[in-house]
């Protein structure tokens, strides 16, 4: 009985710039729902009026999102059917609504997406970096020594590497993606994503530091930045590890030799020392 009475989460995607990106299917749920809660309600009201989407609007965000859940997961107890939307593209992605779903799914309540824009996904696709396998780091942290440090724990990372970044870091950030990875990884910027002024640079991350200072248009508007895996150095590792073996296998036991020769190159003991 309360199961038939239930109302629905509907976590909709919204445009991350062109606002014609607002699928048929996300119109008619803003329509049909009884409430959209939207993390800023006068920033999402252009795009609600554009397609005379007159539903009332509840402000959920960082700072009311604990106790605004409550309510909301109350009314959907009594049937009510609700959306949540936030300032751009999908709900939860470096975005509000984490509380409201894991409310919303706790007390037994069915959340359902409406998928579209996600920047993240947007700038994936069309960077040309390996996309089977992916990282996505969001933001990095605003002060210079954690970001640094954030970004000295990914220095060996081999998938791709996802992250959002504000306007007036782009270039520090670039900066210490040189030091932390190296000039020659291959990057990606993407920016402003399907707006007017989009762009997408690619090359290693020292031609985008040289673009990016050489235009200052390029440190204006939204970004994700893309940056490649540490190369796959195995093949590498293991000729060097073999090299070293060579040498050791003349002064020492062969598994001691194996054990010296993959702690000085990191290829795997076992690798080198098969035979013997
Ligand atoms: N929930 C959103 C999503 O699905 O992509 C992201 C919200 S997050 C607060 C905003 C960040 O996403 C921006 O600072 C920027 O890094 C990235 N972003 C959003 N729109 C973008 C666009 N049109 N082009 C490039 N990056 C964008």
């Amino acid at each position: 009985m309360t199961e038939q009475r239930a109302g629905r989460l509907w976590v909709v995607a919204t445009p991350i710039g062109n606002l014609d990106d607002l699928g048929a299917r996300a119109q008619e749920t803003l329509k049909r729902v009884a409430l959209i809660a939207a993390e800023d309600t006068r920033h999402s009201a252009p795009l609600l009026a554009r397609y005379g989407i007159s539903t009332r609007l509840v402000a959920l965000h960082e700072h009311n999102e604990r106790d605004e859940a409550e309510r909301l997961v109350a009314r959907m107890r009594d049937g009510a059917e609700i959306a949540l939307i936030s300032d751009a593209g999908t709900p939860l992605v470096s975005d509000p609504g984490f509380r409201l779903v894991r409310a919303a799914r706790a007390a037994g309540i069915a959340v359902s997406p409406v998928p579209g824009a996600c920047a993240a996904i947007a700038a994936l696709s069309v960077a040309g970096l390996p996309s089977d396998r992916f990282v996505f780091e969001g933001f990095l942290p605003s002060k210079a020594s954690a970001r640094r440090d954030r970004l000295a724990e990914l220095a060996a990372e081999t998938r791709t590497l996802v992250f959002y970044e504000s306007s007036h870091r782009v270039r520090d950030c670039l900066d210490d993606m040189v030091a932390a990875f190296g000039a020659t990884r291959p990057a990606v910027l993407a920016r402003e994503l399907t707006k007017l002024f989009e762009t997408v640079l690619d090359g290693d991350l020292a031609t985008l530091v040289a673009r990016v200072a050489a235009d200052p248009n390029q440190e204006r508007g939204e970004f994700v930045l893309l940056v490649g895996g540490r190369p796959d150095d195995e093949d590498a590792r293991l000729a060097e590890g073999r090299r070293v073996f060579a040498l050791l296998r003349d002064e020492l036991p062969p598994a001691r030799a194996a054990k010296l020769a993959a702690a000085i190159t990191g290829a795997a003991r076992k690798a080198l020392y098969v035979s013997e």
